[in-house]
């Protein structure tokens, strides 16, 4: 894949701080946020702070450092919402359903009696996300 990387899509501008997010996890090399069109309550993106397009481009030190923090995000989650099971998905390339083109994680908290909501459909109260937010960083402490 030799598609360039977009300094300007929307998970760098959040990185840079010059978009909002509901923030629930950072340290030196990646960062948490909920998602704002969520699959699930308490639906959260994990990144990397380095720039890369998906898992096709990123340098296998990025991806280690994505996968520990959604691995945390996904036991933290499971706890803060009462889940039965987490769904971990990531998208490569737009044949694939990707639409932002900075790598993230999906992590997905499910209950097996609640059926997921489309990728990319409604957006959410910005007062629930900060609540699921606040809730999610709760469990990590
Ligand atoms: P994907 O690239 O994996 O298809 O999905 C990108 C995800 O980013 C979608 O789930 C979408 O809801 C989410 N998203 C798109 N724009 C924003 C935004 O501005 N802020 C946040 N927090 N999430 C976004």
């Amino acid at each position: 894949m030799d598609a360039a990387y977009d300094n300007d899509n929307i998970f760098a501008r959040i990185l840079r701080g010059e978009l909002p997010a509901h923030k629930v996890y950072e340290d030196d090399a990646t960062l948490v946020f909920m998602d704002v069109m969520p699959r699930a309550d308490g639906h959260a993106l994990v990144i990397p702070k380095n720039p890369s397009r998906n898992v096709l481009d990123i340098e296998p030190r990025d991806l280690n450092a994505v996968l520990a923090t959604t691995q945390k995000i996904a036991r933290a989650a499971l706890k803060a919402f009462d889940a039965e099971g987490i769904l971990i998905q990531q998208y490569n390339e737009a044949a694939s359903g990707q639409t932002v083109f900075h790598t993230h994680f999906h992590v997905i908290p499910r209950w097996a009696d609640t059926a997921l909501r489309p990728h990319g459909g409604e957006m959410a109260d910005p007062e629930v996300l900060k609540a699921q937010a606040d809730k999610l960083r709760a469990a990590l402490a």
